[in-house]
């Protein structure tokens, strides 16, 4: 059989981290070639400290094997090829890893398409986030937006955990959950091999909705943690904060996506996911800097002014990087507005207000005590 080629598009943050991990198996695999492309968006990167020297990026991953901007520290595998076209480095492809803020996906898919036989190529999605349909303005999943995208024969699972990025590229031990079934128990499996590492772990499950919709929605509760870690609140709140976030994660999903199954949601990619992205993520971390820029008690905010507010703490705090739950908390908001189900989720109806509405950070506890009061 035909070695696997595989592309990763995207080297942000968990591009770079995730092209370790398939840098290293593509070496070790037999049924892998041993080089692994990795689309870069190019861009010139500062690469000295005290000088205004810059280089491209792509050159400084292929000559220093580190993304000195998105993962500083982090050897990459030297198999792994920077490449800024994206012709060239999705041609002859049989894996695509999609990896990248989801905003940017649409621009490249019809590029990828023309280049890949969608016969002979298999789709994994490690995007957090949602798309949403243009006439019924229903939630689709981004799998599925590449799916239509690439072509009725082209399938695409995804693989969503409790992975923070720089975690995993220094191999700290984690699980993942890979979620497919490309209809043969041999491709299934020698995709899960591509991913699984003495250090990561991958199971695989075939609930892709249910995996992808919960590494999406987390991301909305991860601002929440945020909140009540900028205002000091303490382990208890924090607590409430999860449980209540995972009940309406586990609403959401059910109401909105087909298949959804309860196990999902005690994978690496449901409960465990949430959990680290409340302590570790970024989402996290920038919302407890808006909590913290926005003082306790202030008066209310205007909506520009918070949509201000989140753009200069993405840009003084992630240099480069990008915030998914913002815009993921405004999406669900309006779907749950349109369709009147807003008191069904009162946790990310507080986090949306605070966020976009310019509530006081401190009703993030009337988010908690409401669902309480209403379970
Ligand atoms: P990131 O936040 O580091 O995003 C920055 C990337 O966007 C860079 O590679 C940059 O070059 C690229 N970019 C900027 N402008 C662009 C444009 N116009 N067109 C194309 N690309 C452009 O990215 P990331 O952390 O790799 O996240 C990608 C996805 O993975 C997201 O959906 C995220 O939720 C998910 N994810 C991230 C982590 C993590 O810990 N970082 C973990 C799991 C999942
Ligand atoms: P953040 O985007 O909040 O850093 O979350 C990362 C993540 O998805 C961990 O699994
Ligand atoms: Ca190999």
């Amino acid at each position: 059989m035909k070695n696997e080629q595989i592309c990763i598009i995207g080297s942000g943050n968990w591009g770079s981290a995730i092209a370790t991990v398939v840098g290293r198996n593509a070496h070790r695999l037999s049924f892998c070639n041993n080089q692994v492309r990795m689309w870069v968006f190019e861009e010139d990167v500062q690469i000295n400290n005290n000088s205004h020297q810059t280089a491209k990026l792509s050159n400084v991953i292929n000559e220093q094997h580190e993304n000195i901007k998105y993962l500083p520290g982090v050897k990459l595998p030297e198999n792994v090829k920077a490449i800024p076209s994206l012709e060239e480095a999705v041609r002859d492809a049989t894996v695509l890893i999609f990896v990248l803020p989801h905003q940017f996906l649409p621009k490249l898919l019809p590029t990828i398409r023309a280049h890949v036989n969608p016969t002979r190529c298999h789709g994994i999605s490690l995007i957090k986030g949602l798309d949403f349909d243009a006439d019924t303005k229903l939630p689709v999943l981004i799998s599925k937006s590449i799916e239509n995208v690439m072509g009725n024969q082209f399938r695409c699972g995804v693989l969503m955990g409790a992975n923070v990025a720089d975690e995993v590229a220094r191999q700290r031990t984690c699980e993942s959950t890979l979620a497919c079934d490309f209809g043969s128990d041999s491709v299934n499996e020698r995709i899960r091999q591509i991913f699984d590492e003495e250090h990561f772990r991958v199971s695989r499950i075939t609930d892709v909705a249910g995996a992808e919709a919960c590494g999406a929605l987390k991301n909305i509760i991860a601002l929440g943690a945020g909140f009540v870690d900028g205002l000091n609140l303490g382990g208890n709140t924090k607590a409430a904060l999860l449980r209540i976030g995972l009940l309406e994660m586990t609403k959401f999903c059910t109401m909105f996506f087909e298949g959804v199954e309860k196990g999902t949601f005690m994978e690496s990619c449901g409960v465990a996911d949430l959990i680290t992205t409340c302590y570790g993520g970024r989402n996290r971390k920038c919302a407890n800097e808006f909590a913290k820029r926005r003082g306790v008690e202030p008066a209310y905010l205007d909506s520009e002014s918070c949509t201000k507010l989140w753009s200069a703490i993405e840009s003084d705090m992630l240099n480069g990087q990008k915030l998914q739950g913002t815009l993921a908390s405004q999406e669900v908001y309006h779907l749950l507005r349109a369709r009147n189900l807003l008191d069904e989720f009162p946790l990310m109806t507080a986090i949306y207000e605070i966020s976009f509405e310019g509530k006081p950070v401190n009703t993030i506890v009337d988010g908690i005590r409401t669902h309480i009061e209403s379970t």
